[in-house]
């Protein structure tokens, strides 16, 4: 997990500030998730009046599928995030708090340790092109024989001729 713990920064004054540098295997957050790398970032932690602002900034690499070629390739994705993580136990006193209207995902648990997991999931998520390309003009597959057209043409599609293969099928249907 993804976590660290707040004890001390909870219990010093409003405004107070940590910070750390992330350096995490993020593959386990998500089966859509595949990263070749760590997710590297720095976090920082402020002391506001109810619990721990959080802002950070990370990039990972992750192994995307272009949605034309359907060939693996790497993509960098950045994530940059701010929330209030509030502690479900008062720091101070020990006494539960009233965190019913607190998103579950942003409570600091009863052992003052701030988990990042979820945030940085749904980040991550939200990061990833909907449909991924391995570059702005990939050629795609012929949809007749399934030939990668990045790798050059094939007899449906010649190498003249530019554009979307159902273009060229078509014009190609036309001629004769
Ligand atoms: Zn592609
Ligand atoms: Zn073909």
């Amino acid at each position: 997990m993804i976590e660290f713990n707040v004890a001390q920064l909870l219990k010093g004054p409003i405004g107070g500030t940590r910070d750390f540098e992330l350096d995490d295997d993020v593959g386990y957050l998500d089966p859509e998730l595949h990263p070749v790398k760590n997710l590297v970032g720095r976090v920082r932690f402020i002391r506001t009046a109810q619990g721990v602002l959080v802002k950070g900034k990370a990039h990972v690499s992750l192994e995307l599928i272009c949605s034309r070629c359907l060939t693996p390739f790497t993509q960098e994705v950045e994530i940059v995030f701010e929330d209030e993580f509030r502690p479900t136990i008062d720091p101070l006193t020990g006494y539960f708090l009233d965190v019913s209207d607190v998103e579950p995902a942003l409570l600091i648990t009863k052992r003052h340790m701030l988990v990042l997991d979820e945030l940085i999931r749904e980040k991550l998520l939200l990061a990833i092109p909907m449909k991924p390309l391995c570059s702005p003009d990939c050629k795609g597959l012929c949809p007749i024989c399934g030939h990668n057209l990045n790798e050059g043409p094939c007899e449906h599609v010649t190498q003249k001729k530019s554009g979307h293969p159902a273009w060229l099928v078509l014009e190609q249907l036309l001629e004769k």
